[in-house]
């Protein structure tokens, strides 16, 4: 699987127009040239060699080109998933590992935004209202007790390098006030987001609980504070057996491809990976290397590029599944 939807562009690209894929040296410049447009190129390269050199391949070979990744996924991967269009035994999701990474899962996200509501009144008497600031202010207190449990080695996932990553919480990404605010009002309304990340050892309906029941205790503790919370996005977090078939197979594809043996590695930022892994499909994310993704200048690295193609190719043909 591979997406083919890209996040909007800004600011002054290096060749002018963002999409003219321009190449200096080794590098093909614009928008989703490294997400993830040359993945669905280094696949497409792959299924043309094995079949201009009529070589069989090991298995069946079914590609999904997916949109709506870059906001969630429900709409492409998910759908595909969901409708059971799927017919696969194993996912390689052609991004989330590259070049001696492979990736094997990776972190989960809950997006909340959180609306405080208080009661407009005269700067000059405060009293009259309540402050959604001030009372914004108090939920915040309660939602940083969450941020430092998280810490609580209990929480740790522990990753195969023998190192430790915790959950984490974002708070206030974005934050908006009243319309219309001024100095001599009492504000009225504050809304703010948080971005929950989920490790592969947490469920995300448990990480949803623990907020909502902290902004609930929160609202009961701390007189006129209300607060409502809204999910604007969920993403499970997955994860791989890196002794499967699947994650031993394409280890092997990159292994003979590249001379060199590759890590596992799980990632923080989450792909369209979790759909397939999450109904039961182990599956791994591995993809050509670049720089730039969702910047400015994003590019590819071309010999790159053909380097994945031709693991794809190894994978496809030699892999014993
Ligand atoms: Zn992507």
């Amino acid at each position: 699987n591979a997406h083919y939807d890209v996040v909007p562009v800004a600011g002054e690209w290096r060749f002018g127009n963002p999409f003219s894929g321009e190449i200096d040296g080794e590098w093909l410049y614009g928008r989703g040239a490294d997400d993830m447009k040359d993945a669905i190129a280094a696949l497409l390269f792959a299924i043309q060699a094995v079949q201009k050199t009529d070589t069989e391949p090991k298995f069946n070979v079914e590609c999904s080109f997916t949109c709506d990744e870059e906001t969630g996924g429900e709409l492409g991967a998910g759908y595909v998933v969901e409708a059971g269009l799927v017919n696969a035994d194993y996912i390689v999701n052609c991004e989330g590992g590259s070049k001696l990474n492979i990736g094997n899962g990776h972190n989960g996200v809950l997006w909340l935004e959180i609306e405080v509501k208080g009661k407009a009144a005269h700067g000059a008497n405060p009293d009259n209202g309540i402050n959604a600031f001030e009372k914004t202010a108090e939920l915040v207190t309660a939602l940083q007790r969450v941020k430092r449990n998280l810490k609580l080695p209990e929480r740790a996932f522990r990753l195969l390098d023998g190192s430790d990553r915790y959950p984490t919480l974002n708070i206030g990404g974005t934050f908006r006030g009243t319309d219309g605010d001024k100095v001599n009002t009492v504000p009225a309304n504050v809304t703010f987001s948080i971005d929950r990340r989920i490790t592969p050892n947490e469920e995300l309906a448990f990480a949803e609980l623990e907020l909502r029941e902290a902004i609930s205790g929160a609202c009961q503790y701390y007189p006129d504070l209300e607060a409502e919370a809204r999910a604007i996005l969920r993403i499970e977090p997955c994860l791989t057996d890196t002794d499967s078939p699947i994650a031993q197979a394409f280890a092997e594809a990159v292994r003979i491809v590249r001379f060199n043996q590759p890590k596992f590695k799980g990632t923080t930022g989450f792909t369209d990976l979790h759909y397939f892994v999450n109904t039961g499909l182990p599956g791994i994310g591995y993809g050509p290397s670049g720089e730039g993704g969702h910047a400015i200048n994003e590019r590819v690295n071309i010999p790159d590029l053909v380097r994945t193609s031709t693991i794809y190719a190894t994978f496809m043909t030699r892999a014993e599944l």
